[in-house]
């Protein structure tokens, strides 16, 4: 463990501000693994007084960010995603010890970082703008992308470096410089990052201020950011509450904000559909990352008619789930995060039980010394349980039976959330209809695929209560930068828009 943490920069007490120089005389943090219990290294968080410097040297550093040209921005963006191939497996090993999921999601994670930098890179030379034709004689309309400013970025802990990567190589081609607020439970991971981004900006000769750095409560730091108008862009990850409290707060000043809340992901298992597909994918949908994902599978809306045998098959992959130490080979679930996320979960079941949900297995607390772990939960729910509406962040899976399509559309609607939604399904107009403005209300809407594991390419993101906000692939590089309507008159003479003459 301690040449993993070496080799990524990671002392036994670190600052956990950057801006340029590393700086942290705030309160003092050790981070403690859910894997065991072990304390990995502390942190020092930063002070209103520092995060007020970080803030203005970041803001300092767009002055002259934004006027070095694109593509030279994309090879910036180029190096660090190298050097992230460099550090893969030590990054992804960081990321499952201080976060708890398995070592495999943490390389997948580490792999989405480089994967989001090179469309980055590729980015930086398709910044378009349009061109349309004037209604005026000689004159030409177009539309340009100019840089924003502080792209303040803050994100949650199940994803720790993964939305950092999704926000900053597309933030950084677009001339923006970026300020991270990582959540307090995976302070480390968002360091080791940090010294990447800090090396190869300093390899260039850039200001390692570009990519700076505030660790501290999201109650303190966190506000400093929403109300700050230097940032001219707030990219936040996080529940419907936190995000509620943001966008207010962002709006408030008129700032532009990206939001990324929690969500309610269901899958509609018909029976027109292939049952391998149907158990493998809300498996890995329920159980992957511990339940731990905005996307992870949360209800799954079963035909009547395949209801029981469903069930049963996914009942017997539960109790074979290998739970342990989540940097073991064979391990399928590591632990939750901590032990306040531990007893969410067990308030949930409670409370399902209490609304009148049939526990069909899981749902305990594993003693297993100093870890967080737990058994994953299947209850079978009525489909007005009040829980259904809400999203708890760990490993338990809603199942409901459903009669007509129209009918689990309106289930996998239902709810506040818009995030994820799937539909394992082998006919054309089932999946048609889930895909059309009459079917599923969701950011993301699979077919034949489950819930989780987004792919960089597309745009990411979800409706209603999840915030409404898109980042990563796709056009949602548009978020990052301001647009400009530009109408250029080369005719030589004045002549108005609307055909008003003006006679002088
Ligand atoms: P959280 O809301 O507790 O914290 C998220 C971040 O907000 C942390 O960095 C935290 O420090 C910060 N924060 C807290 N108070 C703040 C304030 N007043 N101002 C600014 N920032 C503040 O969320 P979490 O427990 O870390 O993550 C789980 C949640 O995130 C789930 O709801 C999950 O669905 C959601 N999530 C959404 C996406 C998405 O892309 N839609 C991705 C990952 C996680």
């Amino acid at each position: 463990m301690k040449k993993i943490l070496e080799s990524l920069g990671i002392a036994d007490v670190n600052a956990g501000g950057f801006s340029g120089g590393w700086m942290g005389g705030g309160k003092v943090q050790t981070v403690v693994s859910p894997i065991n219990g072990e304390a990995l290294a502390s942190v020092t968080n930063v002070t209103p007084l520092e995060f007020d410097a970080i803030l203005a040297k970041c803001h300092q550093a767009f002055a002259s960010w934004k006027l070095v040209p694109a593509p030279k921005r994309g090879e910036v963006v180029k190096a660090i995603g190298d050097e992230l191939r460099r550090n893969k497996a030590a990054l992804a090993e960081l990321v499952t010890l201080e976060m708890g999921k398995t070592l495999r999601e943490g390389l997948g994670e580490v792999q989405e970082m480089i994967d989001i930098c090179d469309f980055a890179v590729g980015l930086s030379r398709q910044l378009y703008g349009l061109t349309m034709p004037s209604e005026r004689r000689m004159h030409r309309l177009q539309e340009q992308w100019h840089p924003l400013g502080v792209v303040g970025v803050i994100t949650a802990f199940n994803f720790p470096v993964a939305v950092w990567s999704w926000n900053t190589a597309i933030a950084l081609v677009c001339g923006d410089t970026v300020l991270w607020k990582p959540s307090s439970k995976t302070p480390l991971t968002a360091i080791a990052c940090t010294k990447i981004a800090e090396k190869v900006l300093r390899d260039f000769g850039y200001d390692p201020a570009i990519c700076s750095l505030a660790i501290g409560k999201g109650s303190d730091i966190g506000d400093l950011i929403n109300t700050d108008p230097r940032v001219a862009l707030l990219s936040y990850t996080g529940s419907v509450p936190g995000g509620r409290h943001v966008g207010r707060l962002v709006q408030e000043r008129f700032g532009k904000h990206i939001l990324e809340l929690g969500g309610n992901g269901a899958v509609i298992v018909s029976e027109k559909g292939d049952l391998d597909i149907a158990v493998q994918s809300v498996y890995f949908g329920a159980i992957g990352t511990s339940g731990q994902r905005c996307t992870s599978t949360r209800r799954v809306i079963v035909h009547h008619s395949i209801h029981d045998t469903f069930l049963d098959r996914l009942t017997a992959l539960y109790a074979r789930t290998p739970i342990g130490d989540p940097r073991k080979d064979e391990i399928l679930m590591g632990p939750l995060v901590d032990t306040a996320a531990v007893e969410t979960m067990l308030a949930a079941i409670q409370t399902v039980k209490d609304q009148g949900g049939r526990i069909v297995c899981g749902g305990e607390r594993l003693p297993a010394a100093g870890g967080c772990y737990v058994t994953p939960c299947i209850a079978s729910v009525p489909k007005d349980l009040p829980m259904l509406q809400e999203e708890t962040f760990a490993p338990v899976l809603y199942v409901l039976p459903y009669g007509p399509i129209e009918e689990a559309i309106a289930l996998q609607n239902g709810v506040p959330q818009g995030l994820s939604s799937a539909i394992i399904t082998n006919d054309h107009r089932e999946s048609e209809l889930f895909l059309s403005a009459a079917g599923s209300d969701c950011g993301i809407a699979n077919v034949n695929t489950g819930t989780s594991g987004a792919e960089i390419g597309g745009a990411f993101g979800g409706e209603k209560e999840t915030g409404g906000g898109r980042e990563s692939g796709s056009d949602a590089w548009k978020a990052y930068m301001r647009r400009q309507t530009s109408a250029i008159n080369f005719s030589g003479q004045v002549e108005l828009a609307q055909g008003i003459t003006l006679e002088l």
